[in-house]
């Protein structure tokens, strides 16, 4: 879903796949409203969530998708994936069974979809560096293996998730620009 639209409008669909409780859905919610929500309440219902930002310029809005809990049962829809052109794939580094199933999630993204053109590895929970079980030099390896973007965040202090999210958009839009020039 990389359309343009009128005048200087892009839309570009992204999603966010990995474990559940990494992270996924206080990543979005910081993203899109600057929010953090220490009870996990599962977000049903709501399956993505629209932010304005700028490159160069343009105006390029993010529709940001997230599993709402399909992950537990590892059935997230093909149309979850339908058209996106963008994936955060995150893990917990507090957690290295989540660390172990990035594999799994970018077989099932490339199974689904064909279209990306931008993919974020991200560490998230940071901020637990005491009880941290994923080191920085594991996640970049990783990326580096699988052709990934790669940063470490934390939803709950900030620290970096707009940064994730406008690496990948940036990516998307200088491909697409590339493409429609
Ligand atoms: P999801 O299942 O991947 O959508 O994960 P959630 O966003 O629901 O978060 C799962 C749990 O991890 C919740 O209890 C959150 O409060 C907590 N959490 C999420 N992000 C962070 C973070 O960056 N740091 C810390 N310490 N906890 C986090
Ligand atoms: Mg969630």
């Amino acid at each position: 879903m990389a359309e343009e639209g009128g005048g200087d409008e892009y839309l570009f669909k992204i999603v966010v796949i990995g474990d559940s409780a990494v992270g996924k859905s206080n990543l979005l919610a910081r993203f899109a409203r600057d929010e953090f929500d220490h009870n996990s309440k599962a977000t049903i219902g709501v399956e993505f969530q629209t932010r304005v930002v700028e490159v160069d310029g343009k105006e390029v809005k993010a529709q940001v998708w997230d599993t709402a809990g399909q992950e537990r049962f590892r059935a997230v829809t093909s149309a979850y994936y339908r058209g996106a052109v963008g994936a955060l794939v995150v893990y917990d580094i507090t957690r290295k069974d989540t660390f172990h199933s990035i594999k799994r999630w970018l077989d099932e993204l490339h199974t689904q979809c064909d279209t990306t053109f931008a993919k974020m590895l991200v560490g998230n929970k940071r901020d637990l560096e005491n009880i941290r079980e994923v080191s920085v030099e594991e996640g970049k390896s990783l990326a580096e293996e699988e052709g990934l973007f790669f940063i470490e965040t934390s939803a709950l202090d900030s620290t970096n998730v707009n940064n994730a999210f406008e690496v990948v958009i940036r990516e998307i839009y200088e491909k697409v620009s590339r493409k429609t020039l």
